[in-house]
């Protein structure tokens, strides 16, 4: 995806273009900012328009809600056969670390067959561009491996690492890379780029394009109806349990995997929720929203999805305080 189909980040877009054309692009960057915000389609974006058969030099962005016309000295095609490789992770200079699918972090062999990579000349690209997406998981033996490459990176590599919690990293290897900060769009840029989005999902999305769009593919609704019904006290905690799921099972585009991603976002709408209800004057149950928060955590430390939600569910149907029917008169 080139840098002018990114949502938003038009100031940071110019900049890393023109360091682009200019050729001073340093060779190790940070994508720093929260999940959903576009780091890692930028980190893509550097890639094609470093390796692009066909460049375009001045390409006008028109204004856009908050954000004013903005000019890109570079950027890519997306159309000619290297983006094209590039977008669907076919092309060999351009290499893609990712945690492993079962624990979800990196572990230290992958980053040292990488490292071993990098010391050839690139394949066929100009520039062989290493991109480490969530590298906040990197194991700090893996972090330590990087440390000399980061520091001085073969010849035509550029190291690009991508983090939602940056503070996480050691310290050693956030001073190596130049940090480039992508934050959450305003509220009024979010509006303009997408008219048609609901505004419910808009303000669940927090700024995050690809959040929002993650959310579009829910039936949140449903997901909603369903907390209802359970802090309501009509449907046990089970059957919220395999409603939750059957929401993210049904996902559009599910078949594009990441289904840890789903669950976390299905319950932090769930959050959400049930922060309107009780800002509403609605009851629940008095270990609700601790329930939902360790329900986040569990999916982040890998317990399988099934327990999770049924353990959420139990407290969500439990004990009630308050008054029984939410915002009675
Ligand atoms: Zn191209």
């Amino acid at each position: 995806m080139p840098f002018r189909d990114i949502a938003g980040h038009r100031l940071t877009l110019g900049l890393l273009a023109r360091a682009i054309a200019m050729g001073t692009l340093p060779p190790s960057l940070l994508f720093a900012g929260p999940r959903g915000v576009g780091k890692c389609r930028t980190a893509l974006a550097v890639a094609q328009a470093l390796n692009c058969l066909s460049p375009r030099s001045d390409v006008r962005l028109p204004g856009n809600g908050d954000a004013s016309e903005a000019t890109l000295a570079i950027d890519a095609c997306g159309v000619c056969a290297v983006c094209s490789r590039i977008t669907r992770g076919l092309y060999p200079d351009v290499i893609l670390v990712e945690p492993d699918a079962e624990t979800g972090n990196i572990k230290v062999d992958p980053v040292r067959d990488v490292l071993e990579r990098v010391v050839y000349r690139p394949y066929e690209g100009r520039r062989r561009v290493v991109i480490i997406d969530d590298a906040e998981t990197l194991w700090q033996s893996a972090q330590n491996a990087l440390l000399k490459t980061l520091e001085e990176p073969p010849r035509g590599t550029l190291l690009l690492l991508v983090a939602a919690h940056a503070d996480a990293l050691l310290d050693t290897v956030r001073s190596r890379c130049q940090e480039v900060r992508l934050s959450p769009l305003p509220e009024a840029e979010m509006r303009a780029l997408f008219p048609d989005a609901d505004a419910g999902l808009l303000r669940l999305a927090q700024g995050r394009p690809g959040r929002l769009l993650a959310l579009c593919r829910l039936d949140v609704a449903a997901l909603g109806r369903a907390l209802e019904e359970v802090l309501d006290g009509r449907l046990p905690g089970s059957a919220f349990a395999r409603a939750a799921q059957q929401v993210v099972e049904q996902r559009q585009e599910a078949d594009a995997g990441d289904d840890e991603a789903a669950h976390r976002l299905a319950a932090e709408v769930c959050l959400a929720a049930l922060c309107d209800r009780l800002a509403a004057g609605g009851a629940a149950p008095a270990g609700a929203a601790a329930a939902l928060l360790e329900l986040a955590t569990d999916l982040r430390r890998h317990i399988p999805p099934a327990v999770a939600w049924v353990a959420a569910g139990i407290e969500l149907a439990g004990r009630r305080v308050g008054s029984t029917s939410p915002a009675s008169p």
